[in-house]
């Protein structure tokens, strides 16, 4: 089989078969085919785009380059869920312990988070002690004791992935929905999990500007999740506006630990409850309505918050943090931002908070960064709230330096009007 014919193929709008398709992902993942070849095909998908087949293929093929992992041990109960990134969103901190009070094995594996978006890896960092890097026999071992373990990305997942996205966000083709879909949901079946839930975010936080582009990518990766024998359901929601009030790591475990005990922003809150409930009726085969009175439940009687003590203190974190014995560290310095008009606030670019927020010390700009746990954004004012002119809105935390340059950026996020404006549903669509 030669590249040059498959690439040919792709540019006439062929569908390819399954040992093409098998023929370019080995090549990627070993090396054997250059990266111009790659390229060009990468473009090629983009311009002609792929059949659900193809797409499906070559996700599998891609989970399948690299380890799969096997959680066979704990049952047909697994759950994974994953969000396309975003700002503030500390939904897995919440709903994944929601999950597992409900019975749910949530054995996850997260990212760092990098540019403005943050990772939920970065967040239980800031827990100190947390170990994020676990061998696989005690990651397995601590999910079938607690139903739940939470650890880093560790290993060879879909290693032919690696290669295509690297390749991908310098060729221009980071913006094709079945390249999209096939990156993430490769890890997603590599992970293990039988049952998958995604959060796909839209809005100028977000990788998908609208809500109907967001909508095509769930569903396609809802069909791609299916078509590998998986369950799998999709929501699409609102990144246009940062979620919850905190923005950072340690800040958002806090914010976090909070909603666990039944207090905090009620949008973060609806939706946690909507993840969970999702992860619990795909698991169980429950109706929907059914699981967001469990998942309430667990909040309420406190056995979600329960569930994050466990995983935190078998990673060897700091449960006083959680318990409220100690205190997360405090960070280097603090400035308050103030309104520049009177006013309803009638937005809170998520885009520019996440940028103060990598800029006060709380993300990467490029890998390597180091972070400041304690740095990052909290907003003290939501949108619809009236303020006055000189009224405190958000407050930077980090060092000295760098908080003073994030407020510059943080500025622009905030506009103001005249009128109340009327409040978004916080979910679009939810795509079964
Ligand atoms: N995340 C991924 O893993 N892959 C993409 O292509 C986009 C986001």
């Amino acid at each position: 089989m030669l590249m040059v014919d498959i690439i040919e193929k792709k540019k006439k709008n062929i569908e390819l078969s399954e040992e093409e398709i098998n023929f370019v992902v080995s090549g990627a993942a070993d090396g054997s085919i250059p990266d111009y070849q790659l390229s060009a095909f990468l473009m090629a998908v983009c311009l002609t785009s792929m059949t659900d087949r193809e797409t499906t293929k070559l996700t599998m093929a891609m989970a399948q380059s690299g380890e799969m992992l096997d959680l066979s041990l704990l049952g047909d109960n697994t759950v994974d869920k994953h969000s396309t990134g975003g700002v503030g969103d500390k939904t897995t901190l919440i709903c994944a312990p929601m999950a597992a009070a409900l019975g749910c094995k949530v054995a996850k594996m997260s990212g760092r988070g990098l540019g403005h978006t943050g990772g939920t890896v970065d967040k239980l960092q800031s827990l100190d002690g947390y170990k994020i890097n676990v061998s696989r026999e005690e990651f397995l071992q601590n999910t079938l004791k607690n139903g739940i373990c939470i650890v880093g990305q560790g290993g060879d997942f879909a290693p032919a992935d690696k290669k295509l996205y690297a390749l991908r966000d310098v060729t221009a083709t980071t913006d094709c929905i079945p390249l999209i879909a096939s990156s993430i949901v490769s890890k997603k079946l590599a992970s293990g999990a039988k049952n998958i839930v995604l959060d796909v975010k839209y809005g100028k936080g977000a990788f998908m500007k609208t809500p109907e582009e967001a909508e095509v990518l769930a569903e396609e990766m809802v069909k791609i999740c299916k078509n590998a024998g998986r369950r799998a359901v999709a929501l699409v929601t609102d990144m246009n506006v940062p979620l919850g009030r905190a923005v950072g790591n340690s800040v958002e475990v806090q914010e976090a630990i909070e909603i666990l005990k039944g207090n905090g922003d009620n949008k973060l809150k609806e939706l946690c409850v909507l993840l969970a409930a999702h992860m619990y009726s795909l698991c169980f085969d429950k109706n929907i309505d059914e699981g967001i009175k469990k998942a309430e439940s667990v909040i309420k009687n406190g056995a979600a918050l329960e569930k994050l003590r466990l995983a935190v203190e078998n990673a060897g974190g700091n449960v006083e943090l959680i318990d409220g014995k100690s205190s997360f560290p405090e960070p280097e310095d603090m400035i308050y931002m103030e309104a520049e008009e009177s006013g309803y606030i009638c937005d809170i670019n998520s885009l520019s908070i996440g940028k103060a927020a990598m800029l006060c010390g709380a993300g990467r700009a490029k890998k390597e960064d180091e972070i400041d746990y304690s740095a990052g954004v909290i907003l003290m004012k939501n949108i619809g709230d009236y303020v006055e002119k000189g009224d405190k809105i958000a407050m930077l935390q980090g060092k000295n330096n760098k908080i003073r340059e994030a407020a510059k950026v943080a500025k622009c996020a905030f506009s103001y009007s005249y009128q109340k404006p009327k409040s978004k549903d916080i979910v679009y669509k939810i795509i079964k």
